[in-house]
């Protein structure tokens, strides 16, 4: 039965909060070699953080504090440890493990995607499961083409769905950091909140080289180490400038909508001395940041009305939206939806940008409920791929309807950058896979396993399972407009990939 162990019971998230003061503790553990001292110095994520292939080298702190989206919590890592002890390898992990997994209030239990599960991984899982601490299953060195779904094997586990990460180039650290938060105990209510102390603590327990040492300068950074700034890969990118573009065919009203979005003072009469100093023009600045918008240069070099399509579409449009993550395609609704709107419309779905419809010179549409209407079935026919497009009506001319346009942009932006939750996403794929599942190909039944959101910007997913790269696009476009619909991703295109196993 598919996901018979997946589906076991593992411990949840406490609902107690922790006792007043109390840091929770998060222990790292899992096989040597799996990169368990590399993930600490990821979330603690500071300067003196040493990795090393030399054992003993990285040994000189087991015990740390790690301030993960504003919360501090005590982090043990567990390697080493292991390096004495019992004769088996799991016979050691287990040893080394059991007293700081006692006292863990979360257990990062870390595995190789590029070595795959080993038996003591899996003895281990099977131990690890018995303790019911709250578990979340890592898979380092997850980097690459290859790496998510080489994470995805360890699905097998049984421990809920493997987090793909990279430690050493830091892919996914900030993800983990979110999904460590949610996965703890609440913290109980403080009236006092104390400053989180500048230098992180650092225990010895069986120090060969300290790190304090080598900083103080009594001791000297022995060969093989390197320090390494993670500081700057795990702090999450703070929101820069939105950047959005206007495209859409010639005299559809695109520098018309600009002028009008710059507003009248800064209103751009011609190419003048220093025009390309605005070729990326602000045209909002409010709580949520700021909006910019690309191109204007590209805008104001006037495209004639008889430029041919594949002039306009390999240059201007393709350059603008390449540079945006909001495109917005502005369309005269007087004359309606051309073949020359919808090739736009698909070239910014390949780039992967979102996507606003701009119904421009609404203030010239005599009805305006059979235009809406005409366009709206036109983009569903035409479009299909990106169902769900907002549309937005405005005179650019006038300004009646264009205050609409900036929430709209927002909007799909919010969806460009959104994930969803790895557990809620196999519960919809299960729920799918049952309403209907998979055809045969060539006589054998294709089983596909799990799912996972990759990436964002755009959304992209990988389904994993025996055979899944032959799925066929008709059962794909089920799974994207499921996706779509469920998770309300809108105005987006979505990527599907495919990892077959044998
Ligand atoms: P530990 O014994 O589990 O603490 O593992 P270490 O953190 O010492 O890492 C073991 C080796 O794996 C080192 O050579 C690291 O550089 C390497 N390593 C750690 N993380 C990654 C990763 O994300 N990708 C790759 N390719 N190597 C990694
Ligand atoms: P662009 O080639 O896409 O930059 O288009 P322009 O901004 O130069 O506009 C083309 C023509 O459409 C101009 O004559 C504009 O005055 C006109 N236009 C632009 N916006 C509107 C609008 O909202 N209503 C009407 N009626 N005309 C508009």
């Amino acid at each position: 039965r598919r996901g018979s162990r997946r589906n076991q019971r593992l411990p949840l998230r406490p609902e107690a909060p922790l006792p007043t003061g109390q840091m929770a503790t998060v222990v790292i553990a899992g096989r040597p070699n799996v990169g368990k001292s590399t993930i600490f110095n990821r979330l603690v994520g500071r300067r003196q953080a040493l990795v090393a292939d030399q054992p003993g080298v990285t040994r000189d702190r087991k015990e740390g504090e790690a301030t993960l989206r504003g919360r501090t919590v005590r982090l043990i890592d567990t390697a080493g440890l292991e390096e004495s002890g019992p004769d088996t390898l799991f016979g050691r992990m287990r040893a080394s493990s059991e007293q700081a997994v006692q006292t863990a209030d979360l257990v990062l239990f870390c595995i190789d995607a590029r070595a795959g599960i080993t038996p003591a991984d899996e003895h281990f899982a099977t131990w690890l499961r018995r303790q019911n601490r709250p578990i979340l299953l890592v898979a380092n060195k997850a980097e690459g083409k290859a790496g998510a779904a080489a994470a995805m094997e360890a699905f097998s586990l049984g421990l809920g769905t493997p987090i793909g990460i990279s430690a050493e180039h830091g892919d996914g650290i900030a993800d983990l950091m979110t999904m460590i938060v949610d996965a703890l105990p609440p913290e109980a209510p403080r009236e006092k909140k104390e400053k989180p102390s500048a230098k992180p603590v650092v225990k010895k327990t069986e120090a060969t080289v300290s790190l304090s040492d080598i900083l103080e300068g009594t001791a000297e950074l022995p060969e093989d180490v390197s320090l390494v700034d993670a500081e700057e890969d795990i702090e999450v990118p703070s929101p820069g400038p939105l950047k959005i573009a206007f495209v859409g065919r010639p005299n559809a009203g695109k520098s018309t909508l600009l002028n009008r979005v710059l507003g009248e003072e800064r209103m751009i009469t011609g190419p003048e001395p220093g025009l390309t100093r605005d070729s990326v023009a602000v045209i909002a600045r409010d709580e949520h940041g700021e909006v910019q918008v690309v191109d204007t240069a590209g805008l104001r070099r006037k495209a004639r009305i008889d430029e041919s399509l594949e002039k306009m579409s390999t240059s201007a449009t393709i350059e603008a939206l390449k540079r945006a993550e909001v495109v917005v395609l502005v369309i005269d609704a007087l004359s309606g939806i051309h073949d020359q709107d919808l090739h736009i419309a698909r070239l910014i779905e390949r780039e992967g940008r979102a996507c606003v419809i701009a119904l421009n010179k609404w203030d010239a549409v005599e009805d305006r409920v059979a235009t809406r209407k005409a366009i709206h079935d036109r983009l569903d026919i035409s479009l299909a791929q990106m169902r769900g497009l907002p549309v937005v009506a405005f005179s650019a001319r006038t300004g009646a309807g264009v205050n609409k346009l900036l929430p709209a942009v927002r909007h799909v932006a919010n969806i460009w950058n959104s994930r969803v939750p790895t557990g809620e996403l196999n519960r919809w794929f299960e729920m799918m896979l049952d309403r209907h599942p998979p055809p045969l190909v060539s006589g054998r039944r294709l089983k596909l396993r799990y799912i996972t959101q990759v990436k964002a910007r755009p959304p992209t997913f990988l389904v994993f399972g025996t055979r899944a790269d032959q799925l066929p696009d008709d059962y794909k476009r089920y799974l994207v407009n499921g996706l779509r619909e469920t998770f309300g991703l809108e105005g987006v295109p979505i990527r599907l990939q495919l990892r077959g196993t044998k």
